[in-house]
């Protein structure tokens, strides 16, 4: 057991209220700061929860809560060119569970307030200084808070990741832009059934929206990176228009955009990645989630893989006696395992790209496609069956897994 009692964490979106969780069962008392105001600010779209995210939220007790609001996905299909090619599935594993992002956010903060963790709300960090017995966090707000360790669960565009390395790489862009929305026609297939389609020019995925219509979110290709801010400056109609236009040639992609209103158009901004972080700790401070390692969104792992780390975290400062050992350690558990995930998804992501590149690259995302589908166990299994176990003890040397 370290000697840390208490821990600031950074971020009320989806590894900070679970690191504040997680914390708490082992007998650490976080307090969550988050800097929007409330928890659905700025948000909107759904994301994928992967067996592998949801049986780690088991371990702080939110799986339940969280599944009960998802969209079961059981049969992934991919469509090339008018060609359907079902992927098998992992034999006897969960489905993979959609939710509304600021539906999540709200029911992991609750689960936290729940248990006992304050969440406060409308402070951003801008500094943290170390002392000899602590650390303490400074708001845009100019009010402090001080705690034994700083947990920086603050997203891809992490303050505290800045904090540890002012020379941490910035994440890049992936030369697509994310758009969601719900049409109004149905399409002819199962429930529970997500389609990965390959269009003319743009890559795009729907499934069945519970009750009615059809829930569609496309990476449309873009050279210029745009922030989540610009691109919501630009009217809807006009990325309506833009969309309607991109994906005029495919089918069913033109009868999606054509029957999309553009008042109900998430817009996401550029999808972003991020390049490996050298520096995942530096003294008390030490980074979960997107902060650390944001792979691409072609890995549906984002969210499952932040929730893993923020459990993880709180395994090791529950059993190593020093800090700087358990960050070392937690390292350890982790990073292997997320790149290896970063690097998977960064190779589809090459083949949503747009132009000449993308198109000679389509044999290559055929031949990843079609190892999954030969043989799923080995490329998706170790993402989707890992499964922590809370009571393991931590070691200051564990095994890598
Ligand atoms: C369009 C899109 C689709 C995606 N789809 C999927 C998917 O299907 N499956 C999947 O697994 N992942 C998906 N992801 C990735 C997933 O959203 C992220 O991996 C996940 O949100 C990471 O959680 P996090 O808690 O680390 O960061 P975030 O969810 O970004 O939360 C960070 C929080 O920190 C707060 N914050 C930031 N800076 C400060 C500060 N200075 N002070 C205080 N608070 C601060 C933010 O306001 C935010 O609430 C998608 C991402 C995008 C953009």
């Amino acid at each position: 057991m370290t000697e840390v009692k208490t821990a600031i964490v950074i971020g009320g979106g989806i590894a900070g209220p679970v690191a504040a969780l997680a914390l708490g069962r082992a007998g650490i008392e976080a307090t969550v700061y988050e800097r929007y105001q409330n928890t659905a600010e700025g948000l909107g779209g759904t994301l994928a929860l992967a067996p592998n995210g949801v049986a780690a939220l088991r371990v702080v007790g939110a799986d339940e809560a969280v599944t009960s609001m998802a969209t079961p996905i059981s049969r992934q299909v991919m469509a090339v060119g008018g060609k359907r090619i079902a992927l098998p599935g992992l034999a006897g594993a969960p489905p993979l569970r959609i939710v509304h992002r600021s539906d999540l956010y709200r029911v992991l903060q609750d689960r936290a307030v729940a248990t006992g963790v304050a969440v406060e709300y409308g402070k951003r960090l801008v500094d943290a200084q170390e002392t000899a017995s602590g650390v303490t966090v400074r708001f845009a707000d100019g009010s402090t808070a001080s705690a034994d360790i700083l947990v920086g669960a603050d997203g891809i565009r992490s303050t505290v990741r800045r904090l540890i390395d002012p020379n941490a790489p910035d994440p890049k862009f992936t030369g697509v832009l994310g758009f969601e929305a719900v049409a109004r026609t149905e399409m002819d297939v199962e429930p529970g059934t997500i389609t990965f389609a390959f269009g003319k020019r743009g890559y795009y995925l729907y499934w069945p929206e519970p009750g009615g219509g059809t829930r569609w979110g496309v990476n449309l290709p873009q050279e210029r990176p745009m922030t989540i801010a610009e691109a919501r400056e630009v009217p809807s109609a006009d990325w309506m228009r833009t969309l309607r236009t991109t994906y005029g040639d495919d089918d069913p992609g033109r009868e999606l955009m054509l029957t999309s209103s553009a008042d109900e158009l998430q817009v996401a901004g550029s999808l972003q990645i991020m390049p490996p972080v050298p520096h995942w700790h530096r003294g008390r401070l030490v980074l979960v989630g997107d902060a650390a390692h944001a792979p691409s969104n072609s890995s549906g792992q984002g969210a499952s893989l932040a929730i893993e780390s923020a459990v993880q975290l709180a395994r090791c400062l529950r059993d190593v006696t020093d800090i700087p050992s358990a960050y070392a350690a937690f390292e350890r558990l982790r990073r292997s395992r997320v790149e290896k995930i970063a690097a998977r998804a960064a190779r589809i992501n090459h083949a949503k790209a747009p132009g000449a590149v993308a198109r000679a690259l389509m044999p290559l995302l055929m031949q990843l496609m079609m190892k999954t589908a030969m043989n799923p166990e080995k490329t998706i299994g170790p993402e989707q069956r890992y499964v922590i176990d809370w009571d393991a003890p931590v070691t200051a040397e564990p095994a890598l897994r």
